[in-house]
Order: C-alpha cells, then sequence, then structure tokens
C-alpha cells in the first residue's frame, strides 16, 4: 500500500492513513511519500545552497522545522511520543542545518531530498506506536537500490528485502520509504521526482504481491488530466500497456516507469482514493477490460529536432548514426517521424541538447522547436478501432500538429502540438472522443 504525500499532508490525512492499513489483517508493505510540500521545499533549499544564498536557505529550513513542530503537536497526543518526534525533527533539521555550511555537491543534494520520506515514515511509525498498532520500519535504503544506469537493481532488491522479511517473520505490518534509494557508489540517490509509486511497484514485484495499491487523491485514473479538464470520468480498468503508455505520456497520478515492475511480475496495480476508501478506483491489470480509446494525456517540457539531408535519400544507416548521437548523450527518445529526406524527433531532456545539436549538424540541417508537448491518447488496439482518427483530427481542427505518431504501438496515438494549445488540445479531445 503506497500513500503519496497529499494522503499525508494533514494530520488528521495521516490518521487516516492508519485507519486504512489497519482495517484487515493482511500482510503488508506501507511505503510513504513525504508530505505534501516537503519535497519542493526541500528542492527549494538545495537550490539556494547551490547559487550560495545561505540567508534564504536557513530561513526556508527554520519555515520547513516550524511547520513540522506544528503536525506533530497535532498529531500526537501523548507527552512521550510528542517527546520522541521532536528528537527526530532536531536530528534531521540539524543535519540540514550543517549543510549550510559546507560546500554544495550533488551527493549532498540528494540527502537534503531524502530528508521528506526520513520524516514522514519515522512520525508515522511514532504515531502507529502511540496507537499500539505493531510494526516494523524498513529503512528502503536498506534494500532500494539502482546501478550506475540509475535502474533498479530488482535482483538485489528481492534478496535484500527477503533477508529483512525474513528477520521478522511475525510481523503483518511494514512501514518503509518511497523514492529514496542507494546508489551504485553507496550513497543515497532517489528515483526522481514522484518516485514512490516506482518504489512501490518495485517493492509488490519484489516480494511478488498479491496487488500493489496506490492511494492518492482522486478515485483513480481519469479519462483526461483532471487539472486541465473540467468533466473528466474515472476509468475502471486499464492493461498495464494502457497504463504505462498514460503514465509515460504524463498522466502525474503514476510515476513514468512505475507499471513495469508489476506488469513483468503479473502484480495487479490498484489506483485508489484516500479520501474516498470505498470508491472503485481503476484496476491494472494484463486483460484491458474492453477495446477503443480511454484516455488521454500530456507531457510538457518537449524539444523537437529536425534533421534535413538529401543524403538521407534512399541511404541506409542514417538513422543508425542520429540515433548513435543520442545514445552517446544518455538523451532517450520519445517521438520519431521521417520523410524521405528528414527525420524530426522528440526529447524531453535537453541537458545535453548543445553537444547534440552540434555532431547532428554534421549530418544535415537541423532546426528545433522548443516548449511543445507531446498528447497521447490512449486505448486497446487503438489503432484498430474504426474512426478514431477521424474523430482526433476532426476534434483538433483548429489546432497546428507539428508530428503525429501512429502504429508504433498498438495503444497509443501521440500529436505533438505547441504548449501553449495544451489546454485548448486537451479540451477539443474530451469533447471529440468521450462526449464530455
Ligand atoms: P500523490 O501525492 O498521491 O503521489 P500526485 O499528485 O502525484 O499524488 O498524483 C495525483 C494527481 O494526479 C491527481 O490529484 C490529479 O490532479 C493528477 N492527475 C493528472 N492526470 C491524471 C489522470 N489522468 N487521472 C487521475 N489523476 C491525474
Ligand atoms: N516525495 C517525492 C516527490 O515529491 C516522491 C513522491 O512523492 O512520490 O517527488
Ligand atoms: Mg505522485
Amino acid at each position: 500500500m503506497k500513500f503519496g504525500g497529499t494522503s499525508l499532508g494533514k494530520p488528521h490525512r495521516m490518521q487516516e492513513v492508519a485507519n486504512l492499513i489497519t482495517r484487515d489483517e493482511e500482510h503488508k508493505i506501507v511505503v510513504l511519500s513525504a508530505l505534501s510540500g516537503t519535497t519542493n521545499a526541500l528542492v527549494e533549499i538545495s537550490e539556494s545552497l547551490a547559487s550560495t544564498d545561505r540567508s534564504l536557505a536557513k530561513q526556508q529550513i527554520e519555515a520547513l522545522h516550524t511547520h513540522y513542530q506544528n503536525f506533530v503537536l497535532e498529531l500526537l497526543s501523548e507527552e512521550g511520543s510528542r517527546k520522541k518526534a521532536t528528537e527526530i525533527l532536531a536530528e534531521h533539521f540539524e543535519f540540514l542545518t550543517i549543510i549550510l555550511k559546507i560546500s554544495f555537491s550533488q551527493a549532498l543534494n540528494r540527502d537534503i531530498l531524502a530528508q521528506g520520506e526520513l520524516l514522514s515514515t519515522k512520525l508515522f511509525s511514532i504515531y502507529l506506536e502511540e496507537l499500539k498498532v505493531g510494526h516494523i520500519l524498513l529503512p528502503a535504503l536498506d534494500f532500494m537500490t539502482i546501478d550506475s544506469n540509475d535502474e533498479p537493481q530488482v535482483g538485489t532488491i528481492k534478496v535484500k528485502l527477503a533477508q529483512l522479511l525474513n528477520k521478522n517473520k511475525g510481523t503483518i505490518i511494514f512501514i518503509t520509504q518511497g523514492y529514496i534509494s542507494r546508489n551504485a557508489k553507496g550513497e543515497v540517490d532517489n528515483l526522481k521526482r514522484g518516485g514512490s509509486d516506482y518504489s512501490a511497484s518495485l517493492i509488490a514485484a519484489a516480494i511478488n504481491a498479491t496487488v500493489c495499491e496506490i492511494w492518492t487523491d482522486i478515485d483513480g485514473m481519469h479519462n483526461n488530466d483532471p487539472r486541465v479538464v473540467e468533466k473528466t470520468k474515472a476509468i475502471e480498468q486499464l492493461s498495464f500497456e494502457e497504463a504505462a503508455e498514460l503514465a509515460y505520456f504524463g498522466a502525474k497520478i503514476l510515476h513514468p516507469a512505475s507499471i513495469w515492475p508489476a506488469q513483468f511480475f503479473n502484480v495487479p496495480v490498484r489506483l485508489l482514493n484516500t479520501l474516498q476508501p470505498e470508491a472503485k478506483g481503476t484496476l491494472i491489470t494484463e486483460k484491458a477490460g474492453s477495446v477503443g480509446v480511454k484516455a488521454v494525456a500530456a507531457k510538457d517540457g518537449i524539444t523537437a529536432i529536425k534533421i534535413k539531408s538529401s543524403r538521407m535519400l534512399l541511404a541506409y544507416g542514417f538513422l543508425r548514426k542520429v540515433f548513435e548521437v543520442f545514445e552517446k548523450h544518455r538523451t532517450s527518445i520519445d517521438m520519431i517521424t521521417t520523410s524521405e529526406v528528414a527525420v524530426s524527433i522528440t526529447i524531453d531532456d535537453d541537458v545535453h541538447l548543445p553537444e547534440i545539436l552540434k555532431e547532428l549538424e554534421a549530418f544535415g540541417t537541423v532546426e528545433i522547436d522548443t516548449n511543445h508537448t507531446i498528447v497521447s491518447i490512449v486505448g486497446n488496439e487503438i489503432a484498430m478501432t474504426k474512426d478514431v482518427m477521424k474523430k482526433i483530427f476532426d476534434a483538433l481542427e483548429p489546432i497546428p500538429v507539428r508530428m503525429v505518431s501512429y502504429g508504433g504501438s498498438r495503444h497509443n496515438v501521440s500529436l505533438l502540438i505547441a504548449r501553449a494549445d495544451k489546454e485548448v488540445t486537451l479540451k477539443l479531445l474530451n469533447k471529440g472522443l468521450f462526449n464530455l
């Protein structure tokens, strides 16, 4: 059972989480994110430190400390547990204060980012003790490992976790941190923003869980982005493939990589709402449930790169050379379309863009379009469903579409549009495809 920041951000919400995990006697691992707002606050602290604005960092640390002191007073009622929690806060905020005096590095940044999950799990554990709920706190840093390519090491995680669970055989409830991990150098690292979903899925896969429950603030995967479109509805059932495409192409409810471990080890995933625990939510399994369009998602921050070259005409090996440039700079490609003399590619990470462009210029004329959005229309056998393309293009008549990707998978049609057109595109598709 994984609980996101919004399910923990207020003391009464954390109390509700305690109710949810003690409703039955089933053995469970409870994965917690940081309280909502904490990881963002830690990112800001790190940024202040990186820009050597220590007095701003100090203010930000103090504000966060006060927030947690108030949280503890509201969450806990016994003197003993309040004292324990205050000591935990003192320990973590002392660490944050010490960093004000040492020089900033990426390793330190990751240590700072880990504080949120360490705090939420320790405070929750004290709260459970106050309620006399038996449990064990498993440190994620003792089993969640990633390799030098930042890929989780499922085999190692499985072995380490099994050892830890074996040591505590009679225990029914285990609590652990989402998001944080240890990297190949043994340093504290993380699974990227929103990574607690990924932790939960990796853990569920590693222990061959009966189900992986992702508890959040909405009743499952909706057919469109509820932050943008007014009328959206929850989807009852999705296949792993459909859910993976939606997560990868921007449905924030799931971390982009969070589906593959569950899919690979065939563990069903349920998306559930802590605010409405009885709602059905979304079930994600091997089966898709139905054929046709299920949902639309959007991913921002996309850069399109076009390489035009007459040398591409009838040449073989051209694409390999282009792809090698991206491989060399460890930048993954999302969309690709080709004509006989040009190829367009999109990336979502432009850290290495200057080097990439420099190398691509050797192959022809290179143009870039920044600030674009990929809109993905996802559904089982969508490519084979009658009228889907017609409906999409009818709906999007007023929108200039920069790229179209169709047929790459049977479950996805992707369009590249300007970021400025995203809101209206999602709304038009909601009407055209779902009549909402
Ligand atoms: P948590 O803190 O539980 O991890 P997140 O904020 O990461 O929660 O994810 C839940 C949010 O994802 C929802 O509140 C909703 O605004 C957003 N969201 C974006 N797209 C979708 C979608 N297609 N279906 C459901 N929620 C979505
Ligand atoms: N706390 C982390 C974040 O805000 C991980 C998560 O919420 O899943 O990104
Ligand atoms: Mg999340």
